[in-house]
């Protein structure tokens, strides 16, 4: 169902007033972690202000260490839902459990099944089934052939609207928190009628290798980019070496402006 050989048209999905596929640049943005109400009205109105569609936030955070703070869960989407009704931006989150997705439903526009639970297979059936848009990232080690079984298990449930997300991947490399598979852009535009957006706030880890990870991203023909965007970077619970401040942001937007035409 996602290969394109038996759909040679590229897919556009249709998220309330937004549309991501090819001919459109969309813009995630938002905190790593929702950490509590202010933070998260806060940043929803700056990212809109620069022009994002969508508001990103963790409110269940798949943490390395037990002992990291593993977010809000249903206080933090109560937040998110009151965000979107304030700005008008969508909402996307991540679920990491089937719990989660029952919960995260009822307040989200758009679910995120991260990296780590790319080979849940119970948590793809059961996004499959719910049928809400889902934003499937690569898998830490996955090869672009298992992320694309990966999202034929939603499809395989009746949901279509899955968008791919590369957020970078596992190698020897440790200058940068991950390696961004780049070619992962044209390679899953050649196999799969998909939408790709790209990730460079995980791929890299370090704020300052955004901006030109970004520029490459439009240029290869991502379809959008989701950004982690901080009111503080330096007091943020999780990821603030790579997350943006407001300003940076929004300097970010201005200057990927000529790039979106590419898109
Ligand atoms: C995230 O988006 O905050 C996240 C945990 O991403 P990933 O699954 O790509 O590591
Ligand atoms: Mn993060």
């Amino acid at each position: 169902l996602v290969n394109k050989k038996f759909h040679p048209e590229d897919s556009v999905i249709t998220i309330g007033n937004a549309k991501i596929g090819p001919g459109h640049l969309t813009m995630m943005a938002g905190p790593c972690a929702i950490e509590n109400h202010h933070m998260v009205l806060e940043t929803a109105f700056a990212v809109k202000k620069a022009g994002a569609q969508f508001l990103r936030g963790g409110a269940y955070k798949p943490r390395t260490s037990p002992y990291a703070f593993q977010g809000l869960e249903e206080e933090g989407l109560k937040y998110m839902k009151e965000a979107r009704e304030a700005t008008g931006l969508n909402i996307v989150c991540e679920v990491t459990s089937l719990r989660a997705l029952e919960t995260s439903i009822k307040y989200v526009d758009m679910i995120q099944i991260g990296a780590r639970n790319m080979q849940n297979f119970e948590l793809l059936k059961e996004a499959g089934k719910a049928g809400i848009p889902v934003l499937l990232k690569r898998g830490l080690s996955a090869t672009i052939d298992e992320w694309l079984n990966a999202a034929e298990y939603i499809a395989s449930e009746g949901n279509p609207n899955i968008v791919l997300c590369e957020r970078g991947i596992r190698t020897y490399e440790t200058a940068t928190r991950n390696t961004l598979d780049i070619s992962a852009v044209p390679v899953i535009r050649s196999k799969s009628h998909l939408p790709i957006i790209i990730d460079p706030s995980h791929a890299t880890g370090v704020r300052a290798y955004i901006e030109p990870i970004s520029k490459a991203a439009i240029a290869v023909g991502a379809d959008g980019l989701i950004v982690e965007v901080h009111p503080c970077p330096s007091c943020a619970l999780s990821d603030g070496p790579q997350s943006l401040t407001f300003e940076q942001y929004q300097k970010l937007a201005e200057e990927l402006q000529p790039y979106a035409r590419l898109a």
